[in-house]
């Protein structure tokens, strides 16, 4: 589903974008700011990264930043999260970084 966002063929509320990386908001928002930051190589999770993705990852992460900047969540503070698979509540093959902000974050998430 996300190879069909990054290839343009289903919409999305695009926040960010370049050459590696692609940012929209989540369809069944978590908090009032929630995007996902995806890479656009069709990586499964964290758990399938390569060596060779390094560089990616940083841009990934970078990229995160940015968007929660972007969103005005610098001064408040927000959460990244990356799920991986099963026991880890990943519902969709495509890796991402859930930015959540925009209220008081939980701990431990449950
Ligand atoms: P996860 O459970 O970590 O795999 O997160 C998958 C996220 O993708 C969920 O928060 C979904 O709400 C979100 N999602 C699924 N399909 C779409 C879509 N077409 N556009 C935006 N977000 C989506």
């Amino acid at each position: 589903i996300f190879q069909q966002i990054i290839d343009g063929d289903i919409p999305a509320d695009k926040v960010y974008e370049d050459d590696f990386v692609l940012a929209f908001r989540d369809i069944q928002p978590q908090a009032p700011v929630h995007v996902l930051v995806i890479p656009k190589k069709p990586i499964v999770s964290v758990a399938h990264t390569e060596p060779d993705d390094e560089a990616l990852m940083g841009k990934l992460l970078l990229a995160a930043a940015e968007v929660a900047r972007r969103e005005g969540l610098d001064s408040g503070g927000y959460r990244l999260v990356t799920n991986i698979g099963k026991q880890g509540g990943q519902s969709v093959d495509h890796l991402h970084v859930h930015v959540l902000g925009g209220r008081q974050m939980l701990w431990p998430p449950g």
